[in-house]
C-alpha cells in the first residue's frame, strides 16, 4: 500500500483562518497579529492580561533513545493534542520551530507526520514568521559591536584571543566553523580567529526560550559573557551596550506563533534551541501562555527522555515554575527491535524476541521519569508493519514495569487513532497524582549536579573530569553561578556517552570533556563527547532535489 507523503497530506489540509483558531482559545482577533492567513503572533498585551488565570494540565511528550527507525515525538504530540480535542477537552499543542539549514541537508521536517501535523508545514520549516532571522541578526549585531569596540581602541581591554562570542547563520556550512576575520588591511580591524555556529545553537536562542518577558530577555542578554580580559575577568554583553538594541531586534520574535493542526486545533510553535548545548524545548512564554488558555497543553522535549525530559524538568520547569501532570513516553516496535539488535534493513520482519530484548531501554526511561514524581504512560506509535504479537510484547513488558502502554494510530488516522491515548492521559492528569520535584536542589555543587544526573539518569558509576574542569566549576561557584542547573551535552543515542551502546547499559563512566557557562540563559553546559554546533551538508544534500513545481508548490523538502 502506498502512503501519502507528509507534504501531500499537508497540502490537502482544510485550513481555517487563524482568527478562528485563536477564537478556540478565547483570543480576540485584535490580539492576533496575522502573518498571512494561517499564522499569527500573539500580542504582548494579551499575554500580560491572562497571567493571573489558573493553569491547565501540562503533558510532556518524550521518548526512548532515538534510533534510525524514528520514534515520532512531534507526531505523537500533535496526535495527542488532536485526540484530546476530539474527546471534548480544550487542548493546545506547543512545539519548537524548525531550523532552516538542516532541511537542505537531510530530508525531514519538524511539524509532525502523517495525519498528525501542524500546518503550514512548509513555512514552519523555512522562514516562518522570521523569528530565527531575528535571532541571527541580534546575535550578529553583538558580534559586530564587539569587533567594533576593539577597532575603536578596546577600552574594555578585551583579550582578542579570548573572544568567546562567535557568529551564527541558519545554514549547514562546515566551511564557516573556523574562520579568520578582519583580513584585508588596517581599515578592517585586527585579524583574529573566529567562527560560526548554526543559529539554533546561539545562546540568544536559549535565552529567548527561557525569558519570561521582554525585561527578563534584556537582563539575560546583558548577562551573557562574550569575552575575557587578560586577567581572565569576563566581559558581558552589557559592557558592550548591545543588550538594548538586541532586545529591539527580538521584540516580535518573543511573541509566540499560533498555527493549527490538520484538524484545526490550536498549536503554538515558538523557539527552537539545540537539545545538546541548550535545553531543547519550545519557549517558556508559549508554554506558560498556553496553560492559561487551554485545559491541556501537550508539549515536546528534544531527543530521548535521558536528555530531553531531564532538561525539561531540571531546567525549564525549575526556572519557569512549571510542573508536568503526566509524561507520555513514545516508543515504537521498530525502535525496540533495533535496541534488541535488529539491523535497520531487517525491521520489516516480525521478531517478538528482539522486541522483548530491546524493551530494557524503555524500562529505564519509565523508571527515570517516575523518579521526578510524575506519572508516565507509554504511547506505542503505530507503524504500518507492526504485528499484534510485537505490540503485545511491548504492552506486557510495560505492564511488568508497573506502567501501561497504549497503542496509538494518530499517524494513520489522526484523532480517531489517538482517542484511547487521549482518554487515558486526561484521566491521569485529572487525578492530580503528580508530585513533581526536580532531581537536585539549586544549592547542590555544580560537579555534584553533573554526578547526580550521570548516576541517577544515565546509571553511570562515575563522572570523569580533569582537575582543570573541576577547578573551573569551583571558580564559577565562587563567582555566584553555583545555583545554576547543568545542561548536559552528550550523545542522544545511548544512556552512556558511547552512541553504539543501546539498551540499558550499566557500569559505564561519563567523561566531561569541557564545561561552558551560559550566564544569560542560566545554565552550565557539561560537554561529554563531540558536540557539533555547526553541522555540514551530506554528500548529496536534499537541496539538490528541492524545487518549485509548475504549480508553484515546493517539491523535495519532505
Ligand atoms: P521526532 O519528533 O521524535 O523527531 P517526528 O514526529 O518528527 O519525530 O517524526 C519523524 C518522522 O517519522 C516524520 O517524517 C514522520 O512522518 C515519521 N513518522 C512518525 N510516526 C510515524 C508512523 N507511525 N508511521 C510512519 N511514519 C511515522
Ligand atoms: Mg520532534
Amino acid at each position: 500500500m502506498a502512503f501519502k507523503s507528509d507534504i501531500e497530506i499537508a497540502r490537502e489540509a482544510n485550513k481555517k483562518p487563524i482568527q478562528e483558531i485563536g477564537a478556540k482559545l478565547g483570543i480576540g482577533s485584535e490580539h492576533l497579529l496575522p502573518y498571512g492567513h494561517d499564522k499569527a503572533k500573539l500580542s504582548q498585551e494579551f499575554i500580560n492580561s491572562v497571567k493571573d488565570r489558573p493553569n491547565g494540565k501540562l503533558i510532556l511528550v518524550t521518548a526512548i533513545n532515538p534510533t534510525p527507525a524514528g520514534e515520532g515525538k512531534t507526531t505523537t504530540t500533535v496526535g495527542l493534542g488532536d485526540g484530546l480535542n476530539a474527546i471534548g477537552k480544550k487542548a493546545c499543542v506547543c512545539i519548537r520551530e524548525a531550523s532552516l539549514g538542516p532541511n537542505f541537508g537531510m530530508k525531514g521536517g519538524a511539524a509532525g507526520g502523517g495525519y498528525a501535523q501542524v500546518v503550514p508545514m512548509e513555512e514552519m520549516n523555512l522562514h516562518f514568521t522570521g523569528d530565527f532571522h531575528a535571532i541571527t541578526s541580534a546575535h550578529n549585531l553583538l558580534a559586530a559591536m564587539i569587533d567594533n569596540h576593539i577597532y575603536w581602541g578596546n577600552e574594555l581591554d578585551i583579550d582578542t584571543r579570548r573572544v568567546t562570542w562567535r557568529r551564527v547563520l541558519d545554514m549547514n556550512d562546515r566551511a564557516l566553523r573556523d574562520v579568520v576575520t578582519s583580513l584585508g588591511g588596517v581599515a578592517n580591524g585586527f585579524p583574529r580567529q573566529a567562527g560560526f555556529d548554526i543559529t539554533v545553537a546561539s545562546e540568544v536562542m536559549a535565552i529567548l526560550c527561557l525569558a519570561t518577558d521582554l525585561a527578563d530577555l534584556q537582563k539575560r542578554l546583558g548577562d551573557m559573557i562574550v569575552a575575557y580580559r587578560r586577567d581572565k575577568s569576563p566581559v558581558y554583553a552589557r559592557d558592550i551596550k548591545a543588550d538594548g538594541a538586541m532586545t529591539v531586534l527580538l521584540k516580535d520574535a518573543m511573541q509566540p506563533n499560533l498555527v493549527q493542526t490538520l484538524e484545526n486545533n490550536p498549536a503554538f510553535v515558538h523557539g527552537g534551541p539545540f537539545a545538546n548545548i541548550a535545553h531543547g524545548c519550545n519557549s517558556v512564554i508559549a508554554t506558560t501562555t498556553a496553560l492559561k488558555l487551554a485545559d491541556y497543553v501537550v508539549t515536546e522535549a528534544g531527543f530521548g527522555a535521558d536528555l530531553g525530559a531531564e532538561k525539561f524538568m531540571n531546567i525549564k520547569c525549575r526556572k519557569a515554575g512549571l510542573a508536568p501532570d503526566c509524561v507520555v513516553l513514545v516508543a515504537t516496535v521498530r525502535a525496540m527491535k533495533m535496541n534488541g539488535g535488529v539491523a535497520k534493513a531487517d525491521l520489516g520482519a516480525e521478531n517478538v524476541e528482539a522486541v522483548q530484548k530491546g524493551c530494557a531501554n524503555l524500562g529505564r526511561h519509565i523508571e527515570n521519569v517516575k523518579s521526578f514524581g510524575v506519572p508516565v504512560v507509554v504511547a506505542i506509535n503505530h507503524f504500518a508493519g507492526d504485528t499484534e504479537a510485537e505490540v503485545d510484547a511491548v504492552r506486557e513488558y510495560v505492564a511488568s514495569q508497573g506502567s501501561e502502554a497504549i497503542l496509538s494510530k494518530h499517524w494513520a488516522d489522526g484523532s480517531r487513532g489517538s482517542a484511547d491515548l487521549a482518554r487515558r492521559v486526561a484521566e491521569i492528569a485529572e487525578k492530580g497524582e503528580a508530585q513533581f520535584a526536580p532531581l537536585y536542589p539549586d544549592e547542590m555543587g555544580l560537579f555534584e549536579k553533573i554526578e547526580t544526573i550521570a548516576k541517577r539518569i544515565y546509571r553511570a558509576d562515575e563522572v570523569l573530569a580533569d582537575q582543570k574542569i573541576r577547578t573551573q566549576l569551583k571558580e564559577w561557584e565562587a563567582q555566584g553561578y553555583g545555583n545554576l542547573p547543568v545542561c548536559m551535552a552528550k550523545t542522544q543515542y545511548s544512556f552512556s556517552t558511547d552512541p553504539s551502546l543501546r539498551g540499558a547499559p550499566t557500569g559505564h563512566s561519563v567523561p566531561v570533556r569541557e564545561v561552558r557557562l551560559s550566564a544569560g540563559a542560566g545554565f552550565v553546559v557539561a560537554i561529554c563527547g563531540e558536540i557539533m554546533t555547526m553541522p555540514g551538508l551530506p554528500r548529496v544534500p536534499s537541496a539538490e532535489a528541492i524545487r518549485l513545481n509548475d504549480a508553484g508548490q515546493i517539491e523535495g523538502l519532505f
